[in-house]
């Protein structure tokens, strides 16, 4: 699947036809991985835009966050500023800047797969360390990790409630038309109890990509200490229907319209991934909605003294501050999930903080 000359539409059709049904996971990630890979979707002319490209705000509360939870810590050194999928480098400049006025300054690594966005992360933070994956993130300090619309591009897998049993839910083709079908292997088993009698055609999303890396980053805090915040679009219990979008120049298109083209993402499932967290014995200190946690870390304070030092961006600031926690922008649909290792303290703005 790696001829990069062939549109990415192109070649799933030729797979199927060639060997059956691909799966949704399969569609997902590698949809996503052209379409990172090429492109900086966040740029001028971008696809979207995210909390940290609307305002300096969302990463220098996030920074403040991370160095109040280092301090009362203990200022451990070494400490590694760790973030995935950093887009632009935008959250870990504003973050850093912040922080380095309480003598926090870590070592920065960055996980990113993207070429096309490493080279614009490299000129906002030309010390970087970059890393395909954790593995190879240092073990000799505590970890501050940060995921921002990280885990929402991971790849989901989907089950479907047939007439007789659960089954994956496969992209298959009617002509030359991407269409759902069911695999033809009974899942039963990957079911949750409750679930497994639900009415025909219930959709249940699960993300084993998103799975695998809050378990190494438990692994993680609980081996070297630190904190981690993940911040997404995302729901607090398990819940049936498919979330996949595809968004493209600021709109929701069909995901079978452009695979490669457009970003595919599911809403995350923070539930589930907090037991995860909490199985390798990492405090899950609470996962609360973007527009309470921005206000309990200060954002009013911070966007009125943004305002009176730049009088003439009053305006702006106040609308970036209310695009980022009005209940009806991002403020209740993104949530923000807290982790520390459990010989860390509890965070502002979590309950457990
Ligand atoms: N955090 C940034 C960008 C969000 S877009 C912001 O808030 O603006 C998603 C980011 O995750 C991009 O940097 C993308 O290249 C990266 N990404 C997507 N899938 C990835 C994967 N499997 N491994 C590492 N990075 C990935």
């Amino acid at each position: 699947m790696q001829d990069q000359n062939l549109p990415l539409a192109e070649m799933f059709r030729r797979l199927i036809r060639n060997t059956g049904p691909i799966s949704v996971t399969q569609f997902m990630g590698e949809s996503n991985a052209r379409y990172y890979a090429a492109k900086d979707p966040l740029g001028g002319a971008g696809d979207f835009i995210t909390a940290p490209e609307i305002s300096q705000m969302f990463g220098e509360l996030i920074g403040l966050w991370l160095a109040d939870m280092w301090i009362s810590a203990g200022r451990e050194d070494p400490v590694y500023y760790v973030e995935l999928g950093p887009g632009r480098g935008t959250l870990a400049k504003d973050a850093l800047r912040a922080a380095r006025k309480y003598g926090f300054e870590p070592r920065v690594h960055f996980v990113e797969t993207s070429p096309a966005l490493k080279d614009v992360q490299l000129k906002s933070l030309p010390g970087a360390i970059w890393h395909d994956d954790l593995s190879t993130i240092p073990q000799d300090g505590p970890i501050m990790l940060v995921g921002n619309e990280f885990l929402d591009a991971l790849p989901i897998r989907q089950l479907v409630r047939g007439e007789d049993g659960w089954r994956e839910r496969m992209v298959g083709l009617d002509d030359d038309r991407f269409v759902f079908v069911a695999g033809g292997q009974n899942m039963d088993p990957a079911v949750p109890v409750d679930w497994r009698d639900a009415p025909e055609g219930t959709i249940l999303e699960t993300c084993p990509a998103a799975a695998a890396i809050m378990y190494e980053v438990a692994g993680r805090l609980n081996d070297q200490g630190g904190a981690a915040l993940f911040i997404d679009y995302g729901y607090d219990a398990v819940k049936g229907g498919s979330t996949l979008q595809a968004i493209q120049n600021h709109q929701k298109v069909d995901p079978f319209a452009n695979p490669g083209g457009a970003d595919l993402t599911a809403h995350v499932d923070f539930s589930t991934l907090a037991r995860i967290a909490q199985s390798r014995d990492v405090r899950h200190i609470g996962t609360v909605t973007q527009g309470e946690w921005l206000s309990a870390l200060g954002i009013a304070s911070r966007a009125e003294n943004l305002a009176k030092r730049a009088p003439h961006y009053g305006a702006e600031i106040a609308a970036a501050r209310d695009r980022l926690i009005a209940p009806d922008q991002m403020g209740t649909l993104f949530k923000v999930m807290g982790l520390a290792s459990d010989n860390w303290p509890g965070g502002v703005g979590f309950p457990a903080g």
